[in-house]
């Protein structure tokens, strides 16, 4: 879901797609998450960045990421008893 900039609907996401850059001088990546919108009420598509990350060249990121995740699931767990 995402607010359409024109109208402010929420608007469901009807694709996605992952860009990755080129490595910078750090030798990391940025990797984008693109979420595409068409919005109902005035029939315009936009496109929004769903989530942003770096990957570098050792993957360290995206294991911080994974044990970010598996909390975030542990306290979604918790919080359900
Ligand atoms: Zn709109």
């Amino acid at each position: 879901m995402a607010k359409c900039p024109e109208c402010g609907t929420e608007v469901d996401q009807t694709a996605k797609w992952i860009i990755e850059g080129k490595p910078d001088s750090n030798e990391e990546r940025a990797r984008l998450e693109i979420g595409m919108f068409n919005c109902p009420m005035c029939l315009k598509p936009f496109k929004k960045v769903l989530r942003r990350t770096r990957v570098d060249r050792t993957g360290a990121h995206l294991i911080k990421i994974c044990g970010f995740l598996m909390q975030t699931k542990a306290y979604l767990f918790w919080r359900t008893l």
